[in-house]
């Protein structure tokens, strides 16, 4: 028979690549993917994108995407239909549920999924299992900095738009490697260096991109950012340099605050940093002089012991140079993740109902019990770490998991992955057979974003839509659908026929979202929450106050948390991080060839210091060992690192993983792993 001839198509989507946050039109014919057409109208990068977005979208055609579910046998899997599936999956939660209590069991959603994929999960652990045990990856990224913003300001998001950061005279970049993690936000500041002025100072331990076109940059000792932080913020102080009325009519706290920082003097920050007295002068300086000042940071900034207090402090800062509520200034958290921002927002954490409402409130916990007609449990459940412990100590009996490779960029994965061998029950879906999905009982195939419509949010809080522009491949389906499958087999009775009814229900729950419509969020439409009910939305915070009783932010102690000891033999710090190509485990983007082709493969960044010490060359192939693990990989000599500094790309699925490496040492806040802390020694296996 004739084939019926595909018909050329544009669709508008929201990359899935980082929390950027980039829309633009995807031409297709049939599954073909024809090209990416970036629009002057996409509110987050107008014409711009990278190569991510540009090019990394052929893996939905792949051969390796899972498309039908597969139920274990014994050490192997097989497939299965969804009936077989949906009911084992039904039974064996009832079974631990009815055996062990609703708190065996756990539900992670995935900051790559949708806002109203992520409200399905954490409802379908609070009101149909009945647990609070919920979380999702940026437990392992960007919760310290959530935390940080809480404390200080009140909302948990940037204080202003990517668009805005234009307009800051001064931009500190702190721990974020932004030209390869954040491609289109760092040539929006590349862009204001040039044409106004921006100044721009980076802290970090490589000397990244960003780095070497800045104004001033300089090395911190690896998590010591809040002593020099700390001791900037002093210096402004005893110089007189504070904003006053800034302070004195929107800010509490001021005495003692003041009182804790005594401690922060230059001479120490100079002796714990290792920054000069003379750079840390003058980065103080330079935000004394700038009208505006923004604050850009990352990982470098979170993934430490202390990861919340720096993100504190951060905004301490921030606060008492009264850089908020005025353009071109405040917090800009970069979220690492398409969806960090709308995962979290949405409620999947323990502690919070979706609007970070507390799950402890009982105020909260009425208005949600009326909407969802259940009973809600009351105490706060167990975030991401605490699972893997509950697994190895017995309490939590199953786990279903979404869109997240956990086994792999989790921190001390020898340890996460013997933790899933325990599971009595294990659901893991994802578009491909991960790492971790290994370890599974079932795995459903579930559809990437180009094939399902929902919202996304992305760092600077904006929601934007996505729709779909070619059909689930093979048997598998969209999150949202195969969650409430499950509910509704649980006896749930969920009648949602579209996502747009999902945000419609979540939107009556969470102040934040109250005026999201879908209808508002048309085509390229988009929304920064707070959306008032009348559809005003927020693209700068704080300009009405702050979201504290009285209106006023809050300046927040913190002190600082010395970093991990080692053994003397674990003499090398292995930072990691990001490299521009691939994303996370890779396991999208080395199925992309025009991506994987071109990075095929990760390598270790060492000094020209240390290679001239250990006899070390391009292409030299060394183990690092750690007390957790080791790796295998080869080097590359460059004076982006110093000293005993080296660089492992986190993007590895095999023997160079550096999870491998990671301790499950935690920061003290909010349990995201210290993957920034640590140390390893190294061994030469053979030259190139
Ligand atoms: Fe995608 Fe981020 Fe690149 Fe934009 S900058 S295209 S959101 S990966």
């Amino acid at each position: 028979a004739a084939m019926r001839e595909e018909k050329i198509k544009k669709t508008k989507t929201v990359c899935t690549y980082c929390g950027v946050g980039c829309s633009f039109d995807v031409w297709t014919k049939g599954r073909e993917i024809l090209k990416v057409e970036p629009q002057a109208e996409a509110p987050a990068n107008g014409i711009s994108t990278c190569v991510k977005g540009k090019f990394g979208w052929d893996f939905v055609n792949s051969e390796e995407r899972l498309t039908k579910p597969l139920i274990r046998e014994g050490d192997l899997f097989r497939e299965a239909e969804w009936e077989e599936a949906l009911d084992l999956i039904v039974r064996k939660f009832t079974e631990i549920k009815e055996q062990n209590g609703p708190d065996a069991l756990s539900f992670i959603t995935s900051s790559k999924c949708t806002n109203e994929e992520s409200y399905l999960m954490q409802k379908l652990g609070r009101a149909v299992i009945g647990t609070n045990n919920v979380d999702n990856c940026s437990r392992y990224c960007q919760t310290p900095a959530t935390v940080g913003l809480f404390r200080t300001v009140g909302h948990g998001g940037d204080a202003g738009s990517i668009e805005d950061i234009k307009n800051s005279e001064l931009v500190l970049i702190i721990g974020s490697n932004t030209s390869e993690s954040h491609p289109v936000l760092s040539t929006r500041v590349k862009r204001s260096q040039k044409l106004n002025g921006q100044k721009v100072i980076v802290a970090d331990l490589r000397e990244h991109e960003m780095a070497e076109r800045s104004d001033l940059f300089v090395r911190p000792r690896a998590g010591t950012d809040m002593v020099w932080l700390s001791a900037v913020t002093k210096y402004i102080i005893d110089q007189g340099w504070a904003d006053e009325k800034f302070l004195k009519e929107k800010v509490n706290g001021l005495e003692e605050f003041v009182q804790n920082l005594e401690k922060y003097t230059i001479e120490y920050a100079e002796k714990t940093t290792g920054i000069s007295k003379g750079n840390l002068i003058k980065i103080a300086e330079m935000i004394h002089e700038a009208n505006s000042v923004c604050a850009l940071w990352a990982m470098g900034v979170t993934q430490h012991l202390g990861g919340s207090d720096t993100s504190t402090a951060i905004s301490n800062l921030l606060l008492v140079t009264g850089n908020y509520a005025k353009p071109g200034a405040g917090a800009y958290p970069l979220r690492g993740h398409n969806n960090v921002q709308g995962a979290g927002d949405f409620g999947s954490s323990p502690d919070n109902l979706p609007g970070y409402q507390k799950v402890t409130d009982p105020e909260v916990r009425k208005k949600f019990e009326n909407a969802w007609g259940v009973k809600l449990p009351e105490q706060v459940g167990m975030n991401n770490h605490e699972m893997v412990e509950g697994i190895h100590e017995g309490q939590l009996k199953a786990m279903y998991l979404k869109g997240e490779d956990m086994g792999l960029v989790d921190s001390n994965i020898n340890y996460v992955q013997a933790a899933f061998e325990k599971l009595d029950f294990f659901v893991v879906q994802d578009i491909f057979l991960s790492r971790t999905a290994e370890f599974a009982d079932v795995v459903l195939p579930a559809s990437p974003s180009l094939e399902k419509e929902g919202t996304f949010t992305n760092t600077e809080r904006r929601i934007q839509r996505l729709y779909q522009a070619f059909e689930p491949l093979g048997d598998s389906k969209p999150d949202w659908q195969i969650i409430i499958e499950i509910a509704n087999r649980l006896g749930a009775g969920w009648a949602y026929t579209h996502p747009g009814e999902i945000m419609a229900e979540a939107a009556m729950l969470m102040p934040i979202y109250s005026g999201v419509t879908y209808e508002r969020l048309e085509g390229y439409k988009s929304l920064q929450w707070p959306v008032m009910e009348d559809g005003t939305d927020s693209p700068l915070l704080y300009t009405e106050g702050f979201p504290f009783p009285d209106g006023k932010a809050r300046l927040y102690p913190v002190d600082w948390t010395p970093t991990l000891e080692f053994p003397i033999e674990y003499d090398i710090h292995v930072n990691n991080g990001r490299l521009l190509e691939h994303f996370h485990e890779g396991n999208m983007t080395y199925k992309s060839k025009g991506i994987s082709s071109k990075t095929p493969e990760v390598f270790l960044e060492v000094s020209p210091d240390l290679a001239a010490e250990r006899g070390l060359k391009d292409g030299t192939l060394v183990r690092l060992t750690s007390p957790y693990g080791n790796v295998k990989v080869k080097c590359h000599i460059t004076d982006r690192v110093k000293g005993k500094e080296v660089y492992l790309p986190m993007n590895d699925r095999g023997e160079a993983a550096i999870n491998l490496l990671t301790s499950s040492y935690a920061d003290k806040d909010t349990d995201t792993p210290a993957y920034k802390e640590t140390r390893a020694k190294l061994e030469i296996l053979s030259e190139e």
